[in-house]
């Protein structure tokens, strides 16, 4: 079986996102590129995560779009996770969800604005890609397009698509999103959030590839 520890690795991160409440049932779907084969491990259509074996995770050319093995039929967002592992280098994994707020925002087709630091997980804001019906080739150009210089993307009136290094970096950038989208609604409802200005939300994208790391202050407290 091809890929067999990237197979487990989505079924895994599957489960985790139905415990979360990121998704529900068989909604959303996750996949990882593999880059020295050039072939990407995505989720099956209409299984739920709890019954999804390894054998019908379905994995295809990134190039051509074929399948090369698998037993079920691919996720029919599969072209919206091609697109980004054919044009971009910094994204191996992608997943994308219905989360309650990011939809909501995304059914007023707006951009989530950087309403607190944590947008930094995505980038200065998240765009709102251009409205396309689910699982076409517009609606894979629109999110690619949209989600030019960030790490995320809102699909107008559909959902979220996040995209990282790893499973576990996509993961986090859906949870820190969907809170983000949950706070600028609440923000919103009782009056009119403060937005960071731009340059700051630089300094937070750069503090956050350093996560976990001693940063030095200039400063004395
Ligand atoms: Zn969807």
């Amino acid at each position: 079986m091809l890929l067999k520890e990237i197979r487990e690795e989505i079924i895994e991160y599957g489960k985790k996102a139905i415990r979360e409440g990121l998704t529900k049932g068989t909604g959303g779907n996750l996949s990882i590129f593999d880059r020295a084969s050039g072939l990407m491990a995505i989720t099956p259509s209409g299984i739920d995560y709890f019954e999804i074996t390894p054998e019908q995770i379905v994995i295809i050319d990134v190039q051509t779009g074929k399948i090369v093995e698998g037993t079920a039929v691919p996720s029919s967002e599969a072209d919206m996770h091609r697109i980004f592992y054919k044009y971009r280098t910094d994204i191996d994994a992608i997943i994308h969800t219905h989360t309650t707020y990011a939809a909501t925002i995304s059914c007023l087709n707006w951009d989530l604005p950087a309403v607190h630091y944590l947008v930094a997980f995505a980038g200065v804001n998240v765009r709102c890609a251009k409205y396309a019906t689910y699982g076409t080739i517009p609606l894979a150009k629109n999110a690619f397009e949209a989600m030019k210089d960030r790490k995320a993307v809102l699909l107008a009136n559909h959902g979220l698509l996040a995209g990282g290094s790893s499973l576990s970096e996509a993961f986090a950038i859906t949870e820190e999103i969907e809170f983000c989208c949950e706070l600028y609604y609440r923000a919103k409802s009782i009056g009119d959030p403060v937005i960071l200005p731009e340059d700051e939300m630089v300094r937070m994208i750069e503090r956050f590839k350093n996560y976990g790391k001693r940063i030095e202050e200039h400063e004395e407290i």
